[in-house]
């Protein structure tokens, strides 16, 4: 905590002990004010301003420092200054005090607070963003709540002062003319209890719930607007009809037949989706391949000799295939029609909010009406505006696989345009099957989502591999089968015999029934935490939907999904992205969750580095693969995770034990304390708790240990 800080709570603690100790709160009783009543009303006669004045402080400095008495102040108020002066008085400074409370309570103890529960306040500040106003008001409006608290507890969140202040006087405004009205009739009150009789508590109680009431009315009526162009039928074909047999889709009617629920998945394309047919499944069996070519051309380190791969480029290909093959039944049509899912292979369009129609391989179409629908659409390849790009025939990761299945030779003269995961992984693949491969990137770095260290690591790999890597290079067009790219004001040509686009993946948001029924889209289809669309019955998941695109995510949203599109009624579940693994399948692969270096600092999360070199790993030595490191970030001074960065051999393997503990709450300590095989990989994780152990170690106590130790020897 600064300075600062300490002297504002210390000067508050010490305000608030003044007013106990002095026992000032004798003079804030009804007894007290109905025995100065007189007095006051002949000092108000004769300096009004002065006593207006007064009060209006002494009003403002009791809510402020969240003392007691602002009841009986109120009812002074009526009693001194009549209903409406007093109201006025009142009104503005209990509102100013509340103001000042939540400011306080903002400055001294929202970061400490934020800091320990970091996910219960974010969780908090996203609802203040949704429906702060309306809760707030509800809390003012029901004198049941301690205002005092609602003021501490508002400065927690992360609501706006003005909207707090005007917000709070709004909502305390009735209860205000009640009090300053019941002051105006002071000699007949003997307690406070006296001024909320059962039917005023019930009013009140009302007036609370309206807004809630006032938001859900609202919220009907918005969902009546939205369905209003279409006619709802009467009965429903299917509980659930799901676009797309990808991750999301699979998992989601997976999910849905699993509780019994009558569920169509509908796939356009190849049962399986990206993943299995041209992305996870193909890159990683590719990636193998690539990699013992690279083991045989260095079997050297390992006491055999050397060669030059013979590669197959062909019979590669075709165990790409096989290896899709192998996991296919895992996706197929048999199989979920065994589970209890009505699979049809067509186009999908949705046609109005309940009804899909699906058109199937030969063209014959057939209507399905369903309560919910779950759209698992997925991404494409985005290609950008290079003129003369097409012309020069270009690859993405969609059509790779086919195009090269039947080569003979790996391309001889391969660049690709792109430096996130999927461009690095095929850069390396390709070059270490043999291609003359170049890499070009317009940023200034290859894999920029990971800390700069990580891609300078890997962008000299990659380069000690022969890969050609331009960052900061901007391809501008292609001239035959030459890329002409910038760096600067200087223009370079490269040549190439295949050229592939890898700038990302964008959600497949037309085609499918979106635009007729004006269903929100940006870069992908926007959803709520609930991944519910505009319309409350239509939901979606995966790469269409974002913010991830990994497989996992998508399969993890798919839960969600499934669950509120069919008990949604009942409640419903908000997808939770706070531990999201991220892998890329280079050598060494690159691993990481939660915080990097960079987005700590932009988000200005304080924390300490902590660095374990895979050089000291005794497995890593035994297995020539000891270039890499492992980074902890973690809060100064406390043992909690707060994101891990692993470039290692198997990287993607070893981050989990990190997502199971930053799911979980556990610190490093937890993972020191817990027997890892001896020699492992997994032994990297132990170690870099323990590097983080050593910079924390208790100094002082140690001290006592030491004197201990030499007076044992004596
Ligand atoms: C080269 C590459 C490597 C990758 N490697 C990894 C990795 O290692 N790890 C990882 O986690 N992720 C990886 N990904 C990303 C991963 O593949 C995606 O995140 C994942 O497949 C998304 O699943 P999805 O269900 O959202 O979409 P998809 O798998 O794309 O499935 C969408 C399906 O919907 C179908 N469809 C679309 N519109 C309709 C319609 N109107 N009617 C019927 N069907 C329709 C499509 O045909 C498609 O089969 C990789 C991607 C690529 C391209």
């Amino acid at each position: 905590m600064s300075l600062k800080k300490v002297g504002l709570f210390a000067f508050l603690v010490a305000a608030i002990a003044a007013f106990f100790i002095l026992d000032l709160g004798a003079y804030l009783t009804l007894e007290s004010l109905k025995a100065r009543q007189a007095d006051l009303a002949i000092l108000l006669d004769k300096r009004p301003l002065v006593i207006i004045g007064g009060f209006f402080l002494l009003y403002v400095a009791t809510t402020a420092l969240s003392l007691p008495g602002a009841v009986i102040l109120t009812l002074a108020a009526g009693a001194v200054f009549g209903l409406w002066l007093g109201t006025l008085i009142v009104s503005f400074a209990s509102a100013i005090g509340a103001s000042l409370a939540f400011l306080s309570s903002r400055y001294v103890l929202r970061d400490w607070v934020k800091a320990r529960f970091e996910k219960r306040i974010a969780a908090i500040d996203r609802g203040i963003e949704k429906d702060g106003i309306s809760y707030l008001l509800t809390l003012r409006l029901i004198p049941a709540f301690p205002f005092f608290l609602i003021n501490l507890a508002m400065g927690l969140t992360k609501m706006r002062l003005l909207t707090f202040h005007v917000v709070s006087q709004i909502g305390m405004l009735p209860g205000t003319l009640v009090f300053v009205n019941a002051g105006t009739q002071l000699a007949a009150i003997d307690s406070t209890g006296d001024i909320l009789r059962p039917a005023l508590i019930g009013s009140f109680v009302l007036l609370g719930l309206f807004p809630l009431i006032a938001k859900w009315i609202i919220g009907l009526v918005k969902q009546r607007r939205v369905y209003k162009k279409f006619r709802r039928p009467r009965r429903f074909d299917r509980n659930l009809i799901v676009i797309g047999a990808g991750a999301g889709g699979l998992v989601t009617a997976y999910i849905a037949a699993a509780v019994r629920a009558k569920v169509t998945l509908v796939e356009a394309g190849t049962m399986g989706g990206d993943c299995l047919n041209t992305g996870c499944i193909p890159s990683k069996a590719l990636i193998r391949s690539a990699r013992l070519a690279h083991d045989i051309r260095h079997a050297d380190e390992f006491g055999m000799a050397s060669a030059e791969p013979a590669v197959d480029f062909k019979a590669i290909m075709a165990r790409v295939r096989g290896v899709i093959a192998t996991i296919a039944p895992a996706d197929s049509v048999e199989r979920y029609t065994e589970l209890g899912v009505d699979v049809r292979l067509g186009h999908a369009t949705i046609v109005d909010p309940w009804t899909v129609e699906i058109t199937d391989r030969d063209g014959g179409t057939q209507r399905l009406t369903t309560r919910s629908i779950v759209i698992a659409a997925g991404a494409e390849p985005a290609v950008p505006d290079i003129p003369g790009l097409a012309g020069a025939g270009f690859l993405t990761s969609d059509t790779m696989w086919d195009a090269l299945a039947t080569r003979d030779a790996v391309p001889r003269r391969l660049t690709i345009i792109g430096g996130g995961p999927i461009g690095t992984e095929m850069a390396q693949a390709f070059a270490r099957l043999g291609s003359a491969v170049t890499q070009v990137e317009a940023g200034p770095r290859i894999l920029s989502n990971e800390d700069e260290e990580v891609s300078i690591f890997i962008a000299n790999i990659l380069r000690g591999e022969g890969v050609d890597v331009r960052t900061g290079h901007e391809a501008v067009r292609c001239d035959g089968k030459s890329l002409i790219v910038k760096s600067g004001d200087a223009e370079t040509s490269i040549a190439f015999d295949d050229i592939i686009v890898a700038v990302g993946r964008k959600a497949r948001l037309s085609g499918y029934g979106l635009e007729t029924l004006g269903i929100e889209t940006g870069k992908t289809l926007i959803v709520d935490e609930t991944l519910k669309t505009l319309y409350p019955n239509i939901f979606a998941v995966g790469d269409v939907a974002g913010p991830y695109q990994f497989t996992h995510v998508a399969a993890h949203q798919a839960w969600y999904a499934a669950v509120n599109a069919l008990f949604g009624v009942f409640r419903t579940f908000r997808a939770d992205y706070t531990v999201i693994p991220w892998t890329t399948f280079t050598d060494p692969e690159v691993a990481h969750v939660g915080h990097t270096v960079a987005t700590a600092k932009a988000a200005g999360v304080a924390h300490d580095i902590v660095r374990y070199d895979l050089g000291h790993l005794d497995r890593a030595v035994a297995e020539g693969a000891n270039k890499g490191f492992v980074t902890v970030l973690v809060p100064p001074g406390k043992d909690k995770i707060l994101g891990v960065t692993i470039v290692a051999a198997h990287a993607g393997e070893l981050l989990a034990e990190f997502v199971l503990a930053m799911k979980h709450g556990l610190g490093l300590g937890k993972i020191l304390g817990t027997i890892h095989s001896y020699p492992t990989m997994a032994e990297a994780n132990k170690y870099a708790a323990g590097e983080w152990k050593k910079a924390n170690q208790p100094e002082r106590l140690l001290r006592v240990v030491e004197r201990y130790h030499r007076w044992r020897r004596k």
